[in-house]
């Protein structure tokens, strides 16, 4: 049996699926706040709970973190639960359980999550895309998570905005150090500040409600939705250029507005590198599991 963790910010989620990727079992607990160490001994007690629940030993396990493991020491880096910031996750992991320990981030988690069972599972390459509060990507090819020799593989987020306009210059700081990071764009915080700065209007502070203002008829709003669609065609677009996944994923609050794909499958021809008419064959797809999809693609990580 291999069991998926999904580390949170808020919450820890542990699962392990059978072969048809059905629930075999699934618990979630509160993730103890600013502490590694009982962090451990939490995800600790899960592996405990998972073994009395179904009377087997765990094998190994899989977990999904925020921020990404470093190649060269191990340590964690650009977590948002910033104790984990440095830390040799899966030594002390491995150390404190006694088993094998895989790591990946929630973007990868997304990606094979979906690659393997889920909305792109005939798909050979999967691009997962997660748009929330941050911008993250994973990438799988028949079926194997690619993390690459820097751990680097799908972190497009840190790239610039492709095409910008000169309005669009230097664009917007991103927490990296950088400015006009397609996170720093198309992330929802990012989103909102977008209609901010246009509009100086204070009052709408989520995307939920941006969204909710354009359907009613907020003009601003739904310029503002269309500028972020037609940037993150652009984005995309280098992506397909580059690698030409067999379907995009489209993961995290931030995907899940009406109408996206579409608008999508019309603003990508313009940016990707075909000739003038020719279909694009690259499938743009929302996830089948939403917010399981960390702990599922954790639990797939062996
Ligand atoms: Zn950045």
């Amino acid at each position: 049996m291999h069991l998926g963790i999904d580390l949170g910010g808020t919450k820890i989620e542990a699962a392990i699926l059978d072969a048809a990727g059905n629930f075999l079992f699934r618990e979630r607990i509160a993730t103890p706040q600013g502490d590694y160490p009982a962090t451990l001994c939490a995800i600790q007690s899960l592996v405990s709970k998972a073994e009395s629940a179904l009377g087997q030993p765990v094998v190994a396990v899989g977990v999904g973190h925020p921020g990404s493991a470093n190649p060269l020491d191990g340590r964690i880096r650009n977590a948002n639960s910033t104790c984990l910031n440095g830390q040799t996750l899966q030594a002390d992991l491995q150390a404190l359980l006694q088993r094998p320990v895989k790591l990946a981030n929630d973007a990868d988690c997304l990606a094979l999550s979906e690659a393997t069972d889920g909305v792109a599972r005939a798909c050979a390459s999967v691009f997962g895309v997660i748009l929330g509060t941050g911008v993250g990507g994973g990438w799988v090819i028949h079926g194997q998570l690619h993390q690459g020799p820097n751990g680097l593989a799908g972190e497009w987020g840190h790239n610039p905005l492709p095409i910008s306009s000169p309005e669009e210059l230097p664009g917007p700081a991103c927490y990296c150090g950088k400015k006009g990071c397609i996170e720093a764009w198309l992330s929802g915080p990012a989103l909102v500040a977008d209609y901010q700065r246009q509009t100086h209007d204070q009052t709408i502070t989520d995307v939920p409600a941006l969204v909710n203002a354009a359907a009613q008829g907020n003009h601003n709003a739904q310029q503002t939705l269309d500028r972020h669609t037609q940037r993150l065609a652009r984005a995309l677009a280098t992506l397909i250029n580059a690698v030409d996944p067999a379907a995009i994923v489209l993961g995290g609050g931030v995907s899940q507005r009406p109408g996206l794909i579409n608008d999508l499958y019309a603003a990508l021809p313009a940016h990707v590198f075909l000739p003038a008419g020719t279909p694009l064959q690259t499938k743009i797809l929302l996830p089948a599991f939403g917010d399981s999809s960390g702990v599922r693609g954790a639990a797939r990580l062996f």
